[in-house]
Order: C-alpha cells, then structure tokens, then sequence
C-alpha cells in the first residue's frame, strides 16, 4: 500500500489566484491539480484526449481551458506539475508589518486602483506571485479587498486592459 496522496494547498492563495478563472477552468485545474496529487511524481502527460476525460470536457473544449489555466502548472518535458508556489506560498507571500506599514504610508492609505479610503485594505502584488513577482515594496501596492480580488493573477496590463 503506498500513502495516501497529500496536497499541501494554501487555500487563501488559490482562491486569490483563480478569481479571474470561470467555474469551468476552475473546476479543470482543480481536477488536474487532484488528478496529478494521485500520481507518485505528482505529474501528468500533456495528452489532451485523456486530460480531456480527467476534466470531463470535450477536447475542444479543454483546449480552449488549458490555455487559460496552463500558466499555472510548470510545464517540462511532455509534463506538468504542480507549480511549487502553493506549497510555500504563506512564506513567498509572507508580508512583515513593518512593510506593511511602510507601503501604507507610501500610499497616502488609499487604493492605489481606485483611491478609495477608510476600507479593508490588502496588499496587492503588482506583478503576481505566481509569475514571479516578488515582496520588494517597488512591487507592492496599497488596494482595497474589491481590487485586490478583481486584478487577481493578472499583471496590471491584463487586468487594466481585460
Ligand atoms: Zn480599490
């Protein structure tokens, strides 16, 4: 008998990440996600006919999915696994109070989206996370929940231009 499959997930990160996703490819990737979670390697073949039955869409329509959601996988080799943000995302993500409150400051406490004060504020990571961004302040941003949650994943461009 081998182990039971553990998927380490920072739930906070995944939802903030997959809130520009539609039920559909949030559905696939968390299928793909649990799919390749079940493989000794955690990974799967890219073969659209059986990820296709893995996500339980026609293959045209997974194709039309996958580009949408495959930013989210580290693709290698024929592969893809699950990217390893997840599993270390609290400390990547990690943000120290006295940054924090230097990035309030820096930003007059207002959004810098919509300027909106006197709100729950987050900490928005200009260039995502899960792209590569990281916790300097140049790269950080004073927002409101509502924009934080919208931009999501997406860079300014996507965000500002989707
Ligand atoms: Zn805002």
């Amino acid at each position: 008998m081998s182990q039971a499959p553990f998927w380490p997930v920072a739930t906070d990160a995944m939802i903030a990440d997959t809130t520009h996703l539609t039920a559909e490819e949030t559905g696939a990737y968390f299928l793909l996600l649990m799919s390749l979670w079940n493989n000794e390697d955690r990974t799967l073949i890219i073969n659209f006919k059986e990820l296709a039955k893995v996500t339980r869409l026609t293959r045209i329509r997974f194709e039309k999915v996958w580009t949408n959601i495959s930013y989210l996988f580290e693709v290698k080799e024929g592969k893809f696994t699950h990217i390893d943000f997840y599993v270390n995302s609290k400390h990547k993500r990690y943000i120290s109070p006295e940054v924090r409150a230097f990035i309030f400051t820096r930003d007059d406490g207002c959004c810098v989206y919509c300027g909106d004060k006197d709100i729950e504020f987050h900490i928005d990571h200009i260039h995502p996370v899960v792209l590569g961004g990281d916790n300097s302040p140049d790269n950080l941003a004073l927002a409101c929940a509502p924009c934080n949650l919208s931009k999501g994943a997406k860079t300014l461009k996507e965000w500002l231009g989707g």
